[in-house]
């Protein structure tokens, strides 16, 4: 079975003070039946790591590279050394603000996997691709240019129109794409394919919380907005863990 995994993605969110809501979501997170990993900005994962015990710790991003002369940016080694376990790589932000293709994803996942930590890989259709009927090819190109041979990685599915906006996809929707993605995990990878958590991310919130973690192949959720306050994440953890 694949872990069932709540994962928080604070982006350029959060001063030092917003600890004390990391700290809140890790003493919830300790009661429950599910993986928590939140990923803070940069400066924040030493006290995030140092004082939230219960959940997991990854970075944003990482370069494909261990080291350099690369101004302005982190390696996975250097996450793993504050403490980090996993990483984000490929966030449809990344992707469009920063020009990463399929292939730089794919370096920084398996940049992520030799550092030991495991890749949280995003991919997702525009709208215009959900419009004209071609969502799933769309996401089965970018999830095959994207992930690395090795199978330790968590695959997040976030429609771009559905981040930040308010607007999800419907449940059928939801699953239809799931399906097709645990399909092509499993061609890919054999067995390993089915145990690897497949998140469902964009405008997830305690109310479709519930709706969104009953479907087969949803086995959690990347949040973006509602991680930032422990009021609005620590029911989306419970959704999960009930789910
Ligand atoms: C995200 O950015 O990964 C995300 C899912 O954001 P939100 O939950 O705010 O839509």
């Amino acid at each position: 079975m694949p872990t069932k995994i709540a994962a928080g993605n604070w982006k350029m969110n959060g001063q030092q003070t917003d600890i004390s809501e990391l700290q809140l979501i890790s003493k919830a997170a300790d009661q429950l039946d599910c993986r928590t990993i939140i990923c803070p900005p940069t400066t924040l994962l030493g006290n995030a790591t140092k004082f939230c015990n219960e959940i997991f710790i990854g970075g944003q991003d990482c370069h494909p590279k261990p080291s350099g002369a690369y101004t302005g940016d982190i390696s996975a080694n250097m996450l793993a050394d504050m403490g980090a376990s996993y990483v984000i790589v490929g966030h449809s932000e990344r992707r469009t603000y920063h020009g990463e293709n399929s292939t730089i994803v794919k370096a920084k996942a398996e940049a992520a996997i030799a550092a030991d930590l495991k890749p949280i890989i995003c991919v997702g259709e525009k709208l215009q691709q959900r419009e004209s009927g071609d969502a799933i090819e769309a996401v089965s190109l970018q999830i095959k240019g994207s992930i690395p041979t090795n199978s330790e990685i968590i695959l997040a599915y976030e429609p771009i129109w559905a981040i930040g906006t308010g607007v999800i996809p419907s449940f059928k929707e939801i699953c239809q794409m799931h399906d097709a993605i645990r399909a092509l995990l499993t061609k890919n990878y054999g067995s390993s394919g089915q145990k690897i958590s497949i998140l469902y991310g964009g405008s997830v919130k305690p109310s479709n919380a519930a709706e969104i973690f009953s479907a087969t192949n949803v086995n959690g959720a990347l949040v973006g907005g509602a991680s930032l306050k422990s009021a609005d994440f620590i029911p989306i953890m419970r959704a999960l863990a009930k789910s």
